[in-house]
């Protein structure tokens, strides 16, 4: 009897151990192995990059799918983890431009797509000039002043006029505005039949080769975005275009020192644009794989990282795979961490969490646009925050702590709170003028009034290296982002746990975030009620 008491004390003794084991300790005893699975998995060469609608895309998404099982969440949906969307994948085979009699020549002076369902293509349409095309009350900016554009050709500046004004827009930090993607969707929004994207390094950010390396393969839209009257999409280079004016007697620096005004009006160029060429295309579906977490509210936080990457492309010596490793393997991982995580703290959730493994955020965010526009608006309305993983550092610890897009929410100040307590410093990606907050999975959500983060370790390794702002300059969206089983994962544990502190302090306060500041970026909202 003695030693059955003994025996039983000690079982209750180790279950009070397990049941008393808490986040934080669980979050520290976080092992390399552990961290390291995923993203090695997901970076290995047998994925082939990940490519939407390719083999490796494909078990890129059964993969995660198999481990939503495996670590027992629940399926988001009624039939399964799987939200298939349809994509329609376009690739130019030939493209000739003429614009004012003046051939131009493809792709050294012209990139592009035609996204229609035509082997043979064909646009004639006449040039107007816009400006950067920008239209918004946010900084009393309207490049169209109701001019008719419909079936033109419009030829825009890229970026906006913070860049060449001091005091305007946000000055040297780029707007969503200022992005190419922006000016295509209000050239479609006008019904406009084509633009010509006018680029130069210092406007674009980027060299002409990154512009036609970008625009070679294939490029995938969503279905809904294609029900409008924009057919060409593409970029002119400024000294061809500085050519084909100067035959008209017309002076680029002049049409540029007008876009710099409020009194902007479009100016019609008075020729022709001719546009000829050959497509090929087909039809994609991809798919986001979701699983669900049950806290006591319907509210919910969802946590979200892309597991899509470049795929391969032909190289010199052979095949180039595109790995991804950093990008978004290690984001993967920080979030398949995370959901672990919670699930066995599951008891202490209030806010529900929705894990989006979201596809096809190389090609525009495709995947997430598609989850958030497609969600029944009142489930839509209790999402309460989106916090994003990309490219999560996987170097060694940092002294700083950053949460992109932070600014404009009250998600900033939960965070700041948590890292003061962890003696870590909160700062800003020193990279602004890059528009990070426009290019990933959580802007889809803040469009629709969400308030959403890109949450990360920071630029500052502890060892005084900077490791992660050297990645984003010399290999991201290169072949050499390659997993490497010498990183110290530190700062993928660093992001996860005050991941899981800052969905803690939201738990335990019930509070709800909210925009604290000024948005700089069309609300999906706002842009359907125009
Ligand atoms: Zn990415």
């Amino acid at each position: 009897m003695k030693k059955i008491t003994v025996v039983f004390s000690c079982v209750l003794m180790f279950s009070n151990f397990l049941i008393s084991t808490t986040l934080e300790e669980r979050i520290n005893n976080l092992s390399k192995t552990e961290m390291q699975s995923i993203v090695e998995f997901l970076g290995d060469d047998l994925l082939e990059g990940r490519a939407p609608g390719a083999r490796g895309g494909n078990l890129a998404e059964l993969y995660i799918r198999s481990l939503f099982k495996f670590m027992n969440l629940d399926p988001a949906f009624t039939n399964g983890y799987l939200q298939p969307f349809k994509l329609k994948g376009f690739i130019l085979k030939e493209l000739s431009v003429n614009a004012a009699g003046i051939d131009l020549t493809y792709p050294e002076d012209v990139v592009g797509s035609f996204p229609r369902e035509e082997t043979q293509f064909q646009l004639e349409a006449g040039a107007i000039f816009v400006g950067f095309g920008i239209a918004t009350p946010l900084w009393n900016w309207d490049d169209f002043k109701n001019v008719d554009v419909k079936n033109k050709i419009i030829i825009a500046r890229v970026n906006d006029p913070g860049m060449f004004i001091p005091g305007i827009f946000e000055g040297k930090v780029l707007t969503y505005f200022g992005r190419w993607m922006y000016h295509v969707e209000e050239a479609a929004r006008r019904g406009a039949a084509g633009i010509l994207l006018i680029h130069t390094d210092e406007s674009a950010g980027y060299d002409w080769n990154v512009v036609k390396n970008s625009w070679s393969g294939e490029e995938p839209y969503l279905e809904a975005d294609l029900n409008n009257n924009l057919k060409l999409r593409a970029w002119i280079k400024e000294s061809c275009l500085r050519k084909i004016l100067e035959s008209r007697k017309i002076n680029l620096d002049k049409l540029y020192e007008k876009s710099l005004k409020r009194s902007f009006k479009p100016i019609d160029l008075g020729f022709t644009i001719k546009v000829k060429g050959k497509n090929s295309f087909r039809d994609l579906t991809n798919n986001n794989v979701v699983a669900i977490i049950p806290g006591q509210s319907e509210k919910k936080i969802v946590i979200s990282a892309h597991i899509d990457h470049l795929g391969m492309s032909a190289g010199k010596d052979g095949t180039n795979i595109y790995n991804g490793a950093i990008d978004n393997g290690s984001a993967v991982a920080a979030m398949m961490l995370t959901a672990k995580i919670l699930k066995e703290f599951q008891k202490d959730l209030y806010y529900t969490v929705v894990v989006l493994a979201c596809n096809a955020e190389e090609s525009g965010l495709l995947g997430t646009k598609y989850f958030v526009r497609n969600t029944p608006a009142p489930d839509r309305a209790n999402i309460i925050a989106d916090i994003n993983f990309e490219a999560t550092p996987v170097w060694g610890k940092t002294s700083d702590f950053m949460a992109i897009g932070g600014q404009f929410s009250t998600l900033e100040d939960m965070l700041k709170i948590i890292l003061e307590k962890e003696g870590l410093t909160y700062s800003y990606f020193s990279l602004v003028n890059q528009g990070f907050f426009y290019r990933s999975d959580q802007f889809p959500f803040a469009r629709y009034n969400i308030p959403a983060i890109w949450i990360s370790a920071g630029e500052n390794d502890d060892s005084g290296e900077k490791k992660y702002t050297r990645f984003w300059k010399t290999d991201y969206h290169s072949v050499r982002d390659d997993f490497d089983p010498q990183w110290e994962l530190e700062g993928m544990k660093q992001t996860v746990k005050m991941t899981l502190l800052l969905i803690d302090h939201l738990n335990k306060t019930k509070e709800i975030p909210r925009w604290k500041s000024k948005l700089i970026f069309p609300l999906e909202k706002m842009m359907n009620d125009e």
